[in-house]
């Protein structure tokens, strides 16, 4: 067992505090490390080495940061397997999943190398006679980015290399369920020989957030988790005058209709809903049959779903892991409890799975509930775990009204081979990423990840060019040079 240590200023220092909770392996219940319950210090720390380091960074051209991208992009790849394993331990997640995971996060270096052109600004000659008018993007200084337990490294990675890319120096917060991992790759980037204090490192639970979110010398705060906690993240930032992106929790439909490819629908919605446990954002945890789709998707899934090999992510074979936490598993077992009270079938029910060898692992089953009423309390509650609801409806028209009375708009998809279907769909689902036959839709790192309503608080998103418009400020230079003036020589 291990105490965590924070990257601070270049040094790996011990946290401060002697409160600690531990960093469980959930597969088996053993504790892997600790971190400081608090945080709040070494959060104050980490932001004055942050801001020491900004002056020095902020004047390193463009083209000089992304060397240590290229660098840092190179070493991910060496090191993915020793990262993934690391992943998969502290996560649950099946190895594969987290090479996928890192694979995902590698992509947003890639982008952010292009930082000089994607950085540039505008400019007109003679807005008024003689009168030249620029746009130049500038750093913002120290920005703060605290992430969630369900991607340790991928989502780090979706804020860090654009924000020092553009000029800024950061303070991470990770979760606290999940440091182990997001600590190899600060390792990793530390051999890229990034100058001191550029990026930071500091654990802790919500005491540590909201002294980042608090501290007047960060400048913005890019969030992600569930939604609750995103609203807070929100509104105290704001609070005190941040810039702020917050992503929050989501209920992701898939509307199925009878005109599907039925053996590609399966395999991907499968895919979907059970991959990563259901612990993704973008799964998949409702199904909208329309017609005479239901009876055949039902039974496909239930077949599917059931045949899945769920144990510890790192053995061979393995399809699902555990979810993180032996908490999680009970709340997740009372959202089954509470979808069959309301009414609904449990045709598959994964409450009380045994697993050989992993007696205190925190195993939930692939579960499949029939009958979800549309206005019922797991029609709109975030599972995030292995269950998937099936509702009935008679038309396009009347799935989109299900999804649009959902408090979320992370994501949405439709299973069709009519492109009328689908672009009608694409056109009117009130979600903010949308996929047309595609199970997770994942936007690529130079597309923003895109979620509505109480998914997503802010207005510059995750990713590619929002991110560089987030982590960069405006500035509009109005320049005269009479060529009077230089007679004067
Ligand atoms: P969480 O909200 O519990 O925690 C997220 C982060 O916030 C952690 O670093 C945690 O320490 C911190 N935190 C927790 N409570 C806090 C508080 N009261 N004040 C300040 N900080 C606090 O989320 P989680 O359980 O780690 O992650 C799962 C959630 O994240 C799900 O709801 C999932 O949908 C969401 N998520 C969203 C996206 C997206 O892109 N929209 C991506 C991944 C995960």
């Amino acid at each position: 067992m291990q105490g965590i240590a924070n990257f601070i200023g270049g040094d790996w220092r011990v946290a401060y505090g002697d409160e600690v909770t531990p960093v469980v392996d959930p597969a088996t219940n053993e504790t892997l490390a600790t971190v400081p319950v608090d945080g709040s210090d070494d959060v104050a720390a980490a932001v004055a080495a942050a801001a020491q380091a900004f002056p020095g960074w902020r004047s390193v051209p463009p083209g000089d940061r992304i060397q240590f991208l290229f660098r840092f992009k190179q070493l991910l790849e060496d090191e993915l397997a020793t990262v993934a394993r690391a992943v998969s331990r502290e996560n649950g997640k099946t190895f594969g999943e987290a090479v996928g995971e890192i694979r995902r996060g590698i992509e947003n270096v890639e982008v952010a190398c292009g930082i000089p052109t994607m950085m540039q600004g505008y400019n007109l000659e003679d807005v008024a006679r003689g009168i030249d008018e620029t746009m130049i993007r500038q750093p913002l200084g120290v920005v703060g980015v605290i992430t969630p337990f369900n991607f340790p490294v991928m989502i780090p990675l979706w804020f860090l290399p654009y924000a020092i890319a553009c000029g800024n120096t950061v303070v991470i917060k990770p979760s606290e369920k999940v440091p182990i991992s997001i600590r190899r790759v600060i390792e990793i980037l530390e051999r890229t020989g990034l100058p001191k204090g550029v990026v930071n490192l500091a654990y802790g639970g919500r005491a540590a957030a909201d002294a980042l979110i608090e501290h007047p010398d960060v400048r913005a705060i890019s969030f992600v988790g569930s939604s609750p906690v995103a609203k807070h993240v929100y509104a105290t930032a704001a609070l005190h005058g941040k810039r702020v992106q917050c992503q929050g929790g989501a209920k992701n439909h898939v509307v199925v209709l009878p005109d599907a490819d039925f053996d590609t629908t399966i395999k991907i919605i499968g895919d979907s809903a059970f991959g990563c446990a259901g612990q993704r954002c973008l799964a998949v945890s409702a199904v909208v049959t329309v017609g005479g789709a239901h009876k055949p998707f039902l039974e496909a899934i239930v077949d599917s779903a059931a045949s899945l090999k769920v144990g510890c992510g790192l053995d061979e074979g393995v399809e699902m892991g555990p979810v993180i936490t032996a908490q999680s598993r009970s709340r997740i077992e009372g959202a089954i409890a509470r979808g069959t009270a309301d009414g609904a079938e449990a045709v598959l029910d994964g409450r009380g799975i045994r697993v050989n060898g992993y007696p205190r692992g925190n195993f939930v089953g692939p579960t499949v509930l029939d009958g979800v009423e549309s206005e019922s309390y797991l029609s709109s509650t975030e599972v995030f775990g292995p269950v998937l609801g099936l509702t009935r409806v008679r038309s396009v028209d009347e799935a989109i009204e299900v999804i649009a009375r959902n408090p979320y708009g992370n994501a949405s998809s439709i299973f069709t081979s009519s492109g009328a279907s689908a672009r009608k769909f694409r056109s009117e689902v009130p979600t903010g990423n949308v996929g047309v036959n595609i199970g997770v839709a994942a936007p690529m790192a130079y597309f923003p990840f895109s979620g509505w309503k109480d998914s997503f608080f802010g207005v510059m998103h995750g990713q590619g060019r929002d991110a560089v418009e987030f982590y960069t400020d405006k500035k509009v230079v109005v320049e005269r040079w009479p060529q009077e003036w230089s007679r004067r020589f």
